[in-house]
C-alpha cells in the first residue's frame, strides 16, 4: 500500500500543496452552481492567456482557446504541436452538484410563514439539509431578456434561510421512519418570511415578501418562471481537522476535480498532443439536456476547433475523436471505518494516499460502466511512475453494496480511451463534503503528467 503522502512531500511540495489548497478553496466560494463555476474558470483561463473561440480567426499549435455553452458547460484547449486528427488527452469533469432549486411557482404562504417551494437536484439525503444556514444563488431572466445574478447568504450581513425540522419532543412517529422517508421532498420548502405587509388583510407575509423582491432585487413573483435559483449551503469552504490536512466545503463533487483539471490545464506548457479540459454540466442528473455530457455540444465545438485549424471533414473529428484519451475527472468514496461494512478494504481508497483511479463504475454486475481497457490503464501506470504520481486502483464499495456512474462512458461512445481517475471525499453529496489536501495536490500532479505525457 502507498506511504501517506504527508510523510514524503518535501518541503516545496508542502509548499505548493498549501498554494493550491488556498486557491481551491477560494475557487469552491465563488463557484457555487454551475455557472458561477463557469464564470469563475473563464475568468482564471484568461488570466493565463485563454481566449474564446470566436475570437480567433484561425487556430496553430500554442493558442490557447475555450468554448462555454449557454454558461453551465465550458471546454478549454490548449493546442498541441502533434496534428489534433490524432486526438487529444481530455480531463473531464462536471460543474454541478447535488442541491435544491426553486420551482417555477415557489412561493406561497402558510400559517403566518412565507415559504420558497423546492424540487431536489441529485442524489441527496434529504435529512442532511433541514436546520442548516442556506443562501440561495442562480439567476431570474425577466420577459425582456434581463438578467439579474443573485446571491443571498454568503454575506455577513445577508439574511440566510433554512428548511425546518421536527423537535424530538413531537418526533417519536418520525425517528421510527426510514431514513429516505423522514424528511420528504415536498417538505423541503424554504422559510423566508414571517412578517405581514402592514394594512393588508390577506397573505400580508408573502405580500412582505413580494415587496422586497420588488424593491430590493427587481423582479416579481411571475419572474421565477424564467429562474434557476439553487439552494446551497451557505458559508465558506474551510480547513477541517485540527492539523488542517483536510478542507469541508459544499460541492466538492465534482468541483475538486473542476479546479485541478483547470488548473492542471493552465500550468502544462510545452505539449505535444493537444490538452483539453471539459466542466460539464447535469452529470448528477444523467447528463441529458443541450448543457450535459450527451449534448451535442462538445463535438460540435471540436468541429469549429478543427475548421480553424484547417483540418475539418466529417471523417477527421471522428478520426480526432477515437484518438483521444481521457481521465473521467471525478470524485471517488474514500474509505470511512465508520461505515466500514460497505467497503473492500482492499479495493478502496484512503485520505492521504492519493489520486484515486477507477477502472469501472457502475453497480450490480459492473452495469453501466465504462470499463477502461487494461492496455489503457497499463499506459497511464506507467506515465503516473515516471512522474512519481501517488495513485490508488479502487472500486466504489463492497460489489454489492450500491455504486455510481460518471461522464466515462458518454465519451467512451467515440470509441476513446477513458478511465475515471480524482479526488476520494467522504461525506459525498452531504452538504459538505470533506478532502485531503494531500489528495487533491496529488490529483492535480496526476493530471498535469497526463496532459503532458499520455502519447
Ligand atoms: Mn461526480
Ligand atoms: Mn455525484
Amino acid at each position: 500500500m502507498n506511504k501517506n503522502l504527508w510523510e514524503v512531500y518535501t518541503d516545496e511540495q508542502l509548499e505548493q500543496l498549501e498554494k493550491l489548497s488556498v486557491g481551491y478553496k477560494a475557487y469552491l466560494d465563488s463557484g457555487k452552481t454551475e455557472r458561477e463555476c463557469v464564470w469563475e474558470t473563464i475568468k482564471q483561463a484568461r488570466e493565463a492567456g485563454y481566449k474564446s473561440l470566436d475570437e480567433f480567426d484561425s487556430l496553430k499549435p500554442g493558442d490557447k482557446v475555450y468554448f462555454a455553452w449557454m454558461d453551465k458547460s465550458i471546454a478549454l484547449f490548449n493546442i498541441g504541436k502533434e496534428d489534433f486528427v490524432k486526438g487529444m488527452n481530455i480531463l473531464g469533469a462536471h460543474v454541478d452538484s447535488p442541491r435544491l432549486d426553486l420551482k417555477q411557482n415557489p412561493l406561497y404562504e402558510e400559517s403566518g410563514f412565507a415559504y420558497f417551494d423546492t424540487h431536489y437536484y441529485g442524489g441527496i439525503k434529504k435529512y442532511q439539509w433541514v436546520a442548516i444556514p442556506l443562501a440561495i444563488h442562480g439567476v431570474v431572466i425577466k420577459k425582456d431578456g434581463t438578467k439579474l445574478n443573485i446571491v443571498i447568504g454568503e454575506d455577513e450581513a445577508d439574511p440566510v434561510f433554512t428548511f425546518t425540522d421536527l423537535l424530538p419532543h413531537l418526533g417519536k412517529t418520525q425517528m421510527v421512519k426510514k431514513a429516505s422517508e423522514v424528511i420528504e421532498g415536498e417538505v423541503l420548502d424554504l422559510l423566508i418570511g414571517s412578517k405581514p405587509l402592514k394594512g393588508e388583510e390577506k397573505e400580508a407575509v408573502m405580500a412582505q415578501i413580494t415587496k422586497i423582491l420588488k424593491e430590493k432585487y427587481d423582479f416579481e413573483p411571475a419572474d421565477f418562471m424564467s429562474a434557476e435559483l439553487e439552494i446551497v449551503p451557505a458559508g465558506k469552504a474551510r480547513d477541517c481537522g485540527l492539523d488542517s490536512s483536510m478542507i469541508m466545503g459544499y460541492g466538492q463533487d465534482d468541483r475538486s476535480c473542476c479546479y485541478t483539471s483547470l488548473r492542471a490545464l493552465i500550468d502544462t506548457e510545452d505539449i505535444t498532443r493537444t490538452a483539453c479540459c471539459i466542466l460539464v454540466d447535469k452529470e448528477e442528473v444523467g447528463s441529458n439536456g443541450a448543457t450535459g455530457m450527451y449534448s451535442r455540444s462538445f463535438e460540435n465545438g471540436i468541429a469549429e476547433i478543427m475548421e480553424k485549424l484547417g483540418c475539418y471533414s466529417e471523417l477527421n473529428l471522428r478520426r480526432a475523436m477515437a484518438n483521444s484519451m481521457m481521465i473521467s475527472s471525478d470524485v471517488g468514496a474514500a474509505y470511512d471505518p465508520h461505515y466500514a461494512d460497505v467497503y473492500d478494504k482492499k479495493s478502496s481508497a484512503f485520505f492521504g494516499k492519493g489520486m484515486v483511479v477507477n477502472k469501472h463504475t457502475g453497480s450490480g454486475g459492473k452495469y453501466d460502466s465504462s470499463d477502461a481497457n487494461a492496455e489503457y490503464v497499463a499506459k497511464l501506470r506507467k506515465v503516473f511512475d515516471e512522474n512519481d504520481v501517488t495513485f490508488q486502483m479502487t472500486g466504489m464499495g463492497k460489489v454489492d453494496a450500491g455504486g455510481g456512474g460518471t461522464i466515462a462512458y458518454i465519451l467512451a461512445q467515440y470509441g476513446m480511451e477513458v478511465i475515471d481517475g480524482g479526488v476520494p471525499l467522504l461525506s459525498m453529496h452531504a452538504p459538505w463534503e470533506i478532502a485531503s489536501k494531500a489528495d487533491i495536490y496529488e490529483t492535480y500532479r496526476g493530471y498535469c503528467a497526463f496532459l503532458k505525457d499520455m502519447c
